[in-house]
């Protein structure tokens, strides 16, 4: 399925990296203009030079101050990817104040606040807009070692499905991906499988309008896991 983004300007965040960044290449790649926001320069400068033309924003999406002040003025985004997270692997009995803090301000917290931005942004404008929100499979089922990072995502669930209820008069869509384990940097500290591409797929398809019915729900790209 070829998919045409041109004309519409893209915001993913999390570009840097994995998921994240073959997303920024799939949208480069149909079309899109997209801002691409991630915390290490360095990836965004060789991101830069892969997709001459993408806008860069250096900032940690966990410190909300620094979000404002980096995304405030942002101006029009039609299509949104909040994918920006941590998985801080601890058992429950370990896990601090900071890792649960962590974890919920840059994987809940963010998407929570850059969605505001943008969807204040769509609105003032007056276009429609797609929004999807990264979760994962662990919305669904538990891994051991994963229960702050799965309570996010758990969180994401209803984040989703309550942004969808809120935007779409305004012709806002809001859909999460819920991926198992892939090989990025994040996946290889938990196990094995499937291919980014698929996820990157699945993502594009939500934020088109081939998918224009369907809001506040989630595609599983789990290889069939859940169906076990
Ligand atoms: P990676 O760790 O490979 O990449 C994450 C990207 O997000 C990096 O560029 C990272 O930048 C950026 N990022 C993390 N924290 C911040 C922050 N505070 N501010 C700005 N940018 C930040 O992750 P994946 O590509 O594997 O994961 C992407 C999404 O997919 C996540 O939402 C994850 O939960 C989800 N997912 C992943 C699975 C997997 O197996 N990989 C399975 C299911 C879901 P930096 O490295 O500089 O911190």
């Amino acid at each position: 399925m070829q998919l045409n983004f041109s004309g519409l300007r893209a915001l993913v965040t999390g570009a840097g990296k994995g998921i994240g960044r073959d997303t920024v290449k799939a949208l480069y790649a149909s079309g899109a203009r997209v801002v691409a926001v991630s915390r290490t320069n360095a990836d965004l400068v060789s991101l830069s030079k892969e997709c001459p033309g993408i806008e860069p924003v250096c900032v940690d999406l966990g410190d909300w101050k620094a979000t404002e002040k980096a995304l405030g003025g942002v101006g029009p985004v039609d299509l949104l990817v909040n994918n920006a997270a941590v998985a801080l692997m601890r058992p429950f009995l370990e896990v601090t104040k900071e890792d649960f803090d962590r974890s919920f301000s840059v994987n809940l917290r963010s998407a929570f606040q850059v969605s505001q931005i943008v969807a204040r942004g769509m609105i003032n404008c007056g276009v429609p807009g797609s929004i999807v929100n990264v979760s994962s499979m662990v919305a669904h089922v538990t891994f051991p070692n994963l229960a702050a990072y799965s309570a996010t995502k758990g969180a994401m669930t209803m984040l989703t499905k309550s942004m969808a209820m809120d935007l779409g008069p305004y012709k806002i869509r809001v859909n999460s991906v819920n991926p198992t384990v892939v090989l990025t940097a994040m996946g290889q500290k938990v196990s094995a499988d499937p291919e980014v591409e698929d996820v990157v797929n699945s993502i594009l398809f939500l934020l088109s309008g081939r998918s224009a019915s369907t809001s506040g729900s989630g595609i599983l790209v789990d290889a069939g896991y859940l169906a076990s």
